[in-house]
């Protein structure tokens, strides 16, 4: 069988390890010169850990990643809440959250991909698609060819689903948030994700992604000038602005040709599931892939995906929430959850399992 994937981010990469523990080695494309250097998605969710458990990659990036075990809220520079992860029963694997850079998790699923025989071409884009029924032809920037099946997981700009005439419908955000990746010292919750409330509906968050790095972001136009918080920073690495997109495809794919990952959905940061949500689609598209069973894959990721732009948009709106009535029921809501262990395990649950 031979399969295409055009696009080696997260997504491309897992399908091309999980093709490759089945058997097919898939050929990777991907139109940068060389793998990212971007941090971008810093959680790794314990469903995206099992997920890559058979093909030894969760061991590494439990061995390299931060292992988050709470939660804490502030409002303005108050604790508000913080929220043990490992109150989860123990029929839960994992009980934490990994924060790893995404381009050390990139690494390490392409380091996996090349101890199963595979390697990604970089500097190789593809540039369009011909549907021929019983394969498909693909033109790239090395030129023509065919195959079997093509997997776009070549993100949000996606070529793939623009040669397929797929729609992407739903909004952008008016906002631009910033982000920054500092070295700074002294930050005393390494073990947590800490998210900031502020008035008219600013937040922070900071992130470790070692144990003297970490990531801010806020839905402002400077994330380390709204953190409430003593951060002792020596050292900015990257800072930037973005812009959010909240989008689903109504299909994922025509004929031999299927979309994955954000070339198929894109959301705000809220609840951290972006990579994870394009780790489960590509793992289960590798599966239907060799198991024959192609035709569900449409429709049982849509579920999966609606289900979490949804969520994603809920706790954003509910966070970033200028409405000074609302803030007010949601540190309520949290002053009666730090009481109570029974909705602190609920609200672990959905935080880690969604
Ligand atoms: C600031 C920021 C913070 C984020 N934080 C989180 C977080 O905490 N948790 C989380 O889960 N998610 C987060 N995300 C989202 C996460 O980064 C994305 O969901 C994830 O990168 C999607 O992976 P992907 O492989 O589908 O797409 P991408 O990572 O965009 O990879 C697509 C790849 O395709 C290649 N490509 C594009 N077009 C072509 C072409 N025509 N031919 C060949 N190759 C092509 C690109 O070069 C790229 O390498 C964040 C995103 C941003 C921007």
């Amino acid at each position: 069988m031979r399969v295409l994937v055009a696009g080696a981010g997260p997504t491309g990469l897992t399908a091309a390890v999980e093709l490759a523990r089945r058997g097919v080695e898939a050929d990777v494309i991907d139109r940068r010169e060389e793998g990212s250097s971007l941090s971008r998605a810093v959680g790794i969710m314990p469903r995206s850990l099992e997920l890559l458990t058979p093909s030894g990659v969760s061991g590494r990036l439990l061995a390299e990643g931060m292992k988050f075990t709470k939660v804490r809220i502030y409002r303005e520079n108050r604790l508000a809440l913080a929220l043990p992860l490992d109150v989860m029963s123990p029929r839960h694997g994992y009980a934490f959250l990994v924060g790893l850079a995404q381009d050390r998790t990139e690494g390490l699923l392409a380091d996996a991909f090349n101890r199963f025989g595979g390697s990604v071409r970089y500097g190789t884009e593809l540039t369009g698609l011909e549907l021929r029924g019983d394969s498909v032809g693909v033109e790239t920037s090395a030129g023509p060819s065919a195959y079997d099946y093509v997997i776009g997981a070549d993100g949000v700009g996606s070529t793939t689903r623009r040669c397929l005439g797929i729609d992407f419908p739903g909004f952008d955000l008016p906002q631009t948030w910033s982000i920054a990746d500092v070295d700074a010292q002294g930050w005393p919750n390494t073990d947590a994700f800490t998210l900031c409330q502020l008035a008219r509906g600013q937040v922070a968050v900071v992130a470790p992604l070692e144990a003297n790095r970490f990531r801010v972001v806020s839905n402002t136009e400077d994330a380390l000038a709204t953190l409430p918080l003593k951060l002792n920073t020596t050292n900015i690495r990257r800072e930037g602005q973005f812009t959010i997109s909240v989008r689903q495809v109504a299909e994922y794919g025509r004929d031999r040709v299927f979309l994955a990952g954000d070339a198929a959905h894109c959301h705000s940061p809220a609840g951290g599931r972006g990579m994870n949500l394009g780790i489960a689609d590509a793992a289960e598209l590798a599966e239907r892939l060799v198991a024959g069973t192609l035709s569900g894959y449409s429709a049982s990721r849509h579920v999966d995906g609606a289900r979490t732009v949804s969520g994603s948009e809920r706790v954003r709106r509910l966070v970033t929430s200028p409405n000074a009535m609302t803030r007010t029921v949601v540190f309520a809501g949290l002053k009666v959850v730090s009481a109570a262990p029974a909705l602190q395990r609920r609200m672990a649950q959905q935080i880690l399992y969604g």
